[in-house]
């Protein structure tokens, strides 16, 4: 009767083949043959590994080479008109990365997560059709190995729902025309096997719902669970509850439902109505995206609580979500504490732990083998001692965060800004960068021989030291008038910061899919966070040494730095947020202490962290503000404090923006179309700010005439006096050749207005 389930699995690679082989096909390094077999090897091996661990429920098609929702756009034959004339890879990757004739399609983040999708480009003249080659074959070739597979397909209603309508129409106009090839899909499916489960995932379920999706639900599940009898639909939803649309799938046919009950608890509102369908119930109890390791008896607590409600035999023990969001596992962390290494459970280290946890749900602890009773033992072990363990407690720490109390800064922001701008001197749209500077060949080898103890740390420094001499003088060369040091001393914005707080751990292997063949490797937060000296100001120091210019000192946020790591579970989120901020406080203290005028306090992932549901909009908003504020408290009046954001969706938090009472915020404006401009017309903003002049996102060199223009939109919409001018975003990723002429191009246009202006 024991029966568990795992949402989806990472397609990747344990040392992330399929990166290489991607990378190596797209630098016309290998064909795509070379490409097939590799994918061929790694969903073989990733299929037995979950059949080993005892998985029952694994699934086919979660394998993709760039992304699901693209494979699905495929699949129904959504393929945008410039891409039409090609076919197979050639189509699917122009459609992933562009060619040399037509632009990538958009990507975005996946709900709440670091994964981005392509977006769909639909359109009311569009004519779909099906493609299940890669659905049918996916099962077939999991068949082979005696593994009969569910299907996993993203449901038509998140599919639309994800989509932009290129002709500017809602994307559920489209309903009509895409629900039949769903339709045609499963007749397909429905004669590859006598019985059939199909995972549809409709994650969307768990926002807030219009009444125009809400109404579609029961269709769209009716008519795909009458297409064929021997096919079993189990609609998975993640990442948050889904109650209302639990309500309605409970009077489709459906065969079972999937919710998230560890990011979603308000789920178990809906048990009663599950049970009283009798449908059967996948029970996320295992954190799919997260870093720690299971606690077994807190999931065996839970399945107990749901089973008093739904029967046992209608209960599936899953993951969470799918174990894309997760890195591979822990075989390969060879330096990691191996205290701490026992608190961690990636990918694989959780197929044992799901299918432990169901083992024990309907077997009992007694009838449980050797092997298993000593995997339940060092687990419980574990969790006791990661509760006790003296590495994650600090006391002082603790105390500390607890009594800092000060959260606003001196003064108005008006007061503020008018004081620095007396003391500062600086003209209306003055210039500026975001902080970073290209990270060349060079300065890579130089950071990755100093952490293989290749080179000294006197060689190391003298290598960085150079860099900033150079990016100064490019700076005061080409008149820009409040520098920065350029960053080239991080490898990360987070990781360098992670490094230097106690209370984070890395891994060596860590690597989780961000887009394509992209990966990250976020740090984690394990236990109280403090910072034993001071992190950036030497480098500040030394850059401000070089210059009678000002010199801006460079920090990532406290929310910033939380929402791109994986963060501890036994703590909330805000209280670990406000411990970061506390140790920001500190640093930014020492910078105006050693004489820096300005600080930016980067917020790159601000908006990222925004929970799916509108009504935990606030509770977030207000530890998220709070901490910024905390880290900027020690900020004299006359320490101008910057931020940076780079994204423009602003409609909905500019007010939030502003209450975090930043004197100077710079935000990415050029890359999106200049929608921002609209909301300071509507909206307005009070304190400065520096919208982009120019997308630094491309290799092309913007003219002096362009910026020139989008200066001038710019004070359309904002007085000059509260106008910097900058680039949209660090420049990092970008190569000097393309830096320099752009900055002198940005100088330049400022130049002009100001000369028109008689400034
Ligand atoms: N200061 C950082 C940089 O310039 C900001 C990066 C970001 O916003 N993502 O690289
Ligand atoms: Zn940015």
């Amino acid at each position: 009767m024991s029966k568990n389930y795992i949402v989806g699995f990472p397609r990747i690679g344990e040392q992330r083949e399929l990166k290489r082989v991607l990378e190596e096909f797209w630098a016309n390094k290998c064909s795509f043959k070379d490409v097939e077999i590799v994918a061929k090897e790694l969903k073989n091996r990733h299929w037995k590994y979950q059949r080993d661990a005892g998985v029952d429920f694994i699934s086919s098609n979660d394998f993709s080479l760039y992304d699901n929702m693209l494979d699905t756009s495929i699949m129904l034959g959504a393929i945008p008109k410039r891409f039409q004339h090609l076919s197979d890879e050639e189509l699917y990757f122009a459609m992933a990365r562009g060619n040399a004739s037509s632009v990538a399609m958009e990507m975005t983040k996946w709900f709440n997560t670091n994964y981005h999708y392509i977006v769909p480009e639909l359109s009311v003249e569009d004519s779909y059709s099906l493609n299940a080659s890669k659905i049918i074959d996916e099962y077939n070739e999991a068949k082979e190995l005696g593994i009969k597979t569910k299907i996993n397909i993203i449901g038509p209603i998140t599919y639309l729902g994800l989509s932009k309508r290129v002709d500017r129409g809602d994307a559920y106009e489209l309903w009509n025309k895409v629900l039949p090839i769903y339709e045609e899909l499963l007749k397909i499916i429905s004669i590859l096997d006598d019985e059939i489960t199909i995972q549809i995932e409709e994650p969307i379920f768990a926002r807030e719902l219009n009444t125009k999706i809400l109404s579609l639900i029961k269709p769209t599940y009716e008519r795909l669970s009458n297409v064929s009898s021997n096919i079993k639909i189990a609609l998975v939803t993640y990442f948050e509850h889904s109650n209302e649309a639990t309500k309605i799938l409970v009077h489709t046919p459906v065969w079972a439902l999937g919710v998230d009950f560890l990011h979603g608890d308000e789920n178990l509102q809906s048990l009663e109505i599950i049970a009283n369908s009798g449908k059967k119930l996948i029970a996320g109890v295992v954190d799919g995206r997260n870093i720690w390791r299971c606690d077994i008896t807190k999931s065996l607590k839970l399945l107990k609580n749901i089973s008093k409600v739904v029967k046992k035999e209608n209960i599936l023990v899953g993951s969470s979500c799918s174990l894309l969001h997760s890195p591979f596992t822990l075989k390969y962390e060879e330096k990691m504490s191996s205290e701490i290494k026992k608190w961690l459970s990636f990918a694989l280290e959780k197929l044992d732990e799901i299918s432990l946890v169901s083992k024990i749900f309907f077997y009992t602890q007694q009838s449980l083998n050797e092997v298993r009773k000593e995997m339940l033992e060092r687990n419980i072990k574990a969790n006791k001692n990661r509760k006790k363990s003296t590495l994650i407690h600090d006391k002082t720490v603790q105390e500390r965060v607890k009594n800092h109390t000060k959260v606003q800064r001196e003064g108005s922001a008006k007061e503020r800004i008018a004081h620095q701008r007396e003391i500062l001197g600086y003209k209306d749209l003055v210039t500026t960068t975001i902080g970073s500077f290209p990270q060349t060949p060079q300065l890579r080898k130089a950071r990755s021989d100093f952490k293989n103890s290749l080179i000294s740390k006197e060689r190391y420094e003298k290598e960085i030291k150079n860099y900033i001499d150079d990016c100064v003088a490019f700076q005061e060369e080409c008149g820009l008038e409040v520098l920065v040091h350029g960053e080239p001393e991080r490898n990360d914005m987070v990781e360098y910061f992670g490094e230097q707080l106690n209370g984070y751990g890395f891994t060596q292997n860590g690597w989780v899919q961000s887009y394509g063949s992209r990966c990250v490797k976020p740090p984690f937060i394990y236990g109280d966070i403090s910072r034993p000296k001071s992190m950036t100001v030497d480098w500040i120091t030394y850059a401000q040494s070089k210059t009678s210019k000002i010199m801006k000192g460079m920090l990532t946020g406290p929310v910033t730095i939380l929402n791109w790591s994986f963060v501890r579970d036994d703590m909330p989120r805000g209280e670990v947020s406000k411990q970061i901020a506390v140790a920001l406080s500190d640093e930014i203290d020492d910078l105006q202490k050693a004489g820096i005028k300005i600080i930016q306090v980067d917020e790159a992932a601000f908006k990222e962290g925004y929970p799916l549901r509108e009504d935990k909009i606030k509770a977030y908003e207000a530890w998220a503000v709070r901490d910024f504020k905390i880290a900027i408290s020690s900020a004299k009046k006359e320490t101008q404090i910057h931020t940076h954001m780079c994204y423009s969706e602003f409609n909905d938090i500019i007010n939030t923006i502003e209450d975090m009472d930043a004197d100077v915020i710079s935000i990415e404006t050029a890359r999106s179309g200049n929608e921002l401009l609209k909301i300071f017309k509507e909206v307005g903003y009070k304190n400065e700010v520096g919208p982009g002049v120019y997308d630094i996102h491309s290799p092309r060199v913007p003219s002096v005439e362009e910026i020139v223009k989008q200066i001038e939109l710019l004070l359309e919409v904002l007085p000059k006096e509260q106008l910097w001018i900058n680039p949209d975003c660090g420049l990092k990723t970008r190569k000097w050749e393309e830096v320099k002429p752009s900055l002198k191009n940005m100088v330049e246009a400022v130049n002009i207005i100001r000369e028109r202006a008689g400034l």
